[in-house]
């Protein structure tokens, strides 16, 4: 495959790797190579000045067969139907390797969010929701935060879906704030998830963890939160980033200082005692530890063979390519896949509805616990396939993902 692929290709080729791995039907392959149901709307709102602003919004729901659709929105420019169709695919197998009874989804706003004011989201959030609202809710469709939203966008949905239905209904959505029912450790449950399976691996390695370097793309909250865990278990953080650029100190940074200093220059750049550098010399850092936690398609054939790391992480949804996949794997270096590595954010979603549907509220500790008792189960089932199957860990993971699902869809037949 060319580098030039979308992520819609991506995840097909990987769906296609998976089946050919499990002699899945060739049937089932096709129903799973489509999404369930494609929405597009017009988001059309009220700006500051008076102007009428019109967005695209999008949400794609892949399959359904484990339990009710769930998956993040996103907020970007530029984001296309194709690009939300792979991320909801890639929801799908996450939800099964870590066992959790949802089907896949994901949404985007086509929207530079940075460029609108607080009551301008506020609108189009409330609007996006409205024209979408007859294909959510708790055992329908349930979104969560991805890039650019956060637990206040979540609280505006979960407002809007209320109103909407005339009663408060805190179980349609996650990611929540915590006053209206959010759940304990769902904003750093996937910073720490991906944690959790650096762990597990590093244990399978032989890697030492005390004193252990890590590298991290992208300073958002699961960027943020994963340096936050990196340092409990004593790694040092010695490279951090975000969109306007990079930062490196060889004897470790604390990532509390700079998220406040982040929060007042507006940039993790100029930060006291290291050096700037380029998201792309963040990539080539030497480290022991690599964590993607920004963007797709950052590790390609074109840096894959200058990565120094042992380990990547992928905290972020898709950030190797194929062909730099393939480098890595040639090159010795564990690769931990997003599928599986930063799943706990959407275990604890599924935590967060069980509390709502049950009316109660669980502590940090009991869902620090939870999470870290199904990180270690997803990780260590992933590690045993692909120890049996002597097969990288994506591919092992996507076998695990599309084989849990594929068993649901046999099991329950096609109606009529
Ligand atoms: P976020 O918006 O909080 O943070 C994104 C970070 O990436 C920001 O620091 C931003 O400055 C940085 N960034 C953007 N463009 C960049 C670039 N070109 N180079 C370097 N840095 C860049 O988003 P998030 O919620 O932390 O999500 C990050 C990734 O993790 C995404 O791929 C998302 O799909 C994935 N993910 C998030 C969750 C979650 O619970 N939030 C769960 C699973 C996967």
């Amino acid at each position: 495959m060319a580098e030039e692929h979308t992520a819609l290709t991506v995840a097909l080729a990987q769906l296609k790797l998976a089946a050919q791995k499990l002699e899945l039907n060739s049937g089932i392959h096709k129903m799973l190579s489509q999404p369930k149901r494609s929405i597009s709307v017009s988001i059309d709102i009220r700006l500051d000045n008076g102007a009428i602003g019109v967005y695209n919004g999008i949400r794609v729901q892949h399959w359904d067969v484990r339990g009710p659709f769930k998956g993040g929105i996103r907020y970007y420019p530029n984001i296309t139907q194709d690009e939300v169709t792979a991320l909801s695919m890639l929801m799908t197998w996450k939800c099964a390797i870590a066992d959790i009874p949802y089907g896949g989804a994901k949404g985007g706003v086509c929207v530079d969010s940075k460029k609108l004011s607080k009551h301008e989201l506020e609108r189009l959030t409330r609007r996006y929701v409205s024209l979408i609202v007859e294909y959510l809710g708790p055992h329908r469709d349930i979104p969560a935060p991805d890039m650019y939203t956060d637990a206040q966008t979540m609280a505006w949905i979960m407002d809007t879906y209320s109103q909407l239905k005339g009663y408060m209904v805190p179980e349609c959505v996650t990611g929540k704030p915590v006053e209206v029912g959010g759940s304990e450790g769902r904003t750093e449950a996937t910073g720490r998830g991906v944690i959790h399976c650096v762990k597990e691996a590093a244990q399978n390695k032989n890697l030492k963890l005390k004193n252990a370097t890590v590298a991290i793309q992208g300073f958002g909250n699961v960027g943020y939160h994963a340096a936050v865990a990196a340092n409990e278990i004593g790694c040092k953080v010695v490279a951090v980033s975000d969109s306007t650029g990079a930062i490196c100190n060889p004897n470790g940074l604390n990532p509390v200082a700079v998220l406040a200093h982040k929060e007042k220059t507006g940039t993790v750049q100029n930060f006291k005692g290291c050096i700037n550098i380029t998201n792309e010399d963040l990539l080539e850092t030497e480290c022991d530890i690599l964590i993607p936690a920004a963007m797709e398609n950052q590790i390609t054939c074109k840096n894959a063979d200058k990565i120094r790391a042992k380990l990547v992480a992928e905290a972020a949804n898709g950030p190797t390519t194929p062909e730099a996949d393939k480098c890595l794997h040639e090159k010795g270096i564990v690769l931990i896949p997003d599928i599986l590595a930063n799943c706990g954010g959407v275990t604890v979603s599924y935590f967060e509805w069980v509390q709502n549907l049950t009316r109660e509220h669980w502590t940090l500790q009991e869902v620090n616990e939870k999470l870290e008792t199904k990180m270690t189960k997803a990780f260590d089932d992933v590690y045993a396939l692909s120890q049996k199957e002597k097969s990288d860990m994506r591919t092992a993971a996507l076998m695990m993902g599309v084989g849990r699902v594929a068993n649901a869809i046999k099991v329950l037949g096609l109606w009529p």
